[in-house]
């Protein structure tokens, strides 16, 4: 419980501190030479991996699906874009802990955390949704926050690397929500051009843009999304995910957000 107060103490202060904007912008007559920002270094997250499957259909694991959309990505960046440096969190079906892969993107000093997974509820439930850290306003948000963040029961120690958060708990969920605040107009900024592709270009139905609070996007300190591509649980859905051609599809679409996001952001920061 003592750890829970003080991570509140910390959230308060986060919301109480000085808004910050990003890219930061020059000051005029400052006789600085303006601030140009590049956008050089992404962060790719395939979710789970190992001994961690995600969720599942009748064929297709999350933890495979993921992985395939992310190399698709990965391999979309680097032949387009050879200035930006691409990062993965895993490249291979490996186990990697939730607050390693925020630790990855830190230590790269990455400009954005891009996180994909797929989804599990009800055989009728289907489409994407593109996340960002926030409060969750519905039972539901917290429900598929809930779910990904579960996957910390199978970390040794997590109690003390999470300090004192609760898979279980809304309560843990809600404090956590309020972390990456500095970051959140552009995380909001890339999840929307990421649901805007894939509604109008891939052609996927969108359950939209949404706020829950994620542990694999809390230590992360730059703008960051978690992309659900599709529900597993519905079966045209998962024969959609599981087809090579539409991983590739799937990746276009975040690959010309980020392309869009990355344009903008480096206008938008002077000459
Ligand atoms: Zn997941």
């Amino acid at each position: 419980m003592r750890n829970i107060v003080a991570l509140g103490t910390v959230a308060l202060l986060f919301l109480a501190g000085p808004t910050t904007s990003f890219p930061p912008q020059a000051s005029a007559g400052s006789g600085q030479p303006p601030y140009r920002y590049r956008l050089r270094t992404v962060v790719l997250d395939a979710g789970h991996g190992g001994k961690d499957r995600g969720c599942a259909g009748v064929k297709a694991r999350e933890a495979d699906v993921a992985l395939k959309i992310i190399l698709a990505l990965g391999r979309q960046i680097e032949e387009n874009m050879p200035e930006v440096k691409v990062v993965y969190t895993r490249k291979t079906d490996v186990f990697v802990e939730l607050a390693d892969r925020a630790g990855i993107a830190n230590k790269n000093n990455a400009d954005l955390f891009i996180s994909v997974h797929c989804n599990a509820s009800s055989p009728a439930a289907n489409g994407t949704e593109v996340w960002t850290m926030g409060p969750h306003k519905t039972d539901a948000n917290l429900s598929v926050a809930k779910r990904e963040n579960a996957v910390i029961l199978q970390e040794d120690n997590y109690q003390e690397r999470y300090n004192g958060f609760d898979p279980t708990s809304p309560q843990s969920h809600i404090l956590f929500s309020l972390y990456q605040s500095a970051h959140i107009v552009n995380s909001i900024r890339f999840a929307q051009k990421v649901d805007r592709q894939f509604r109008t270009t891939v052609n996927r139905p969108s359950r939209g843009v949404k706020q829950a609070g994620f542990l694999v996007l809390w230590k992360s300190t730059m703008p960051s999304v978690l992309i659900e591509s599709g529900f597993l649980t519905n079966r045209q859905e998962e024969l959609y995910l599981n087809d090579k051609a539409n991983q590739s599809y799937m990746a276009s679409g975040i690959y010309r957000a980020f392309r869009d996001y990355k344009n903008e952001l480096e206008a938008n920061s002077g000459e």
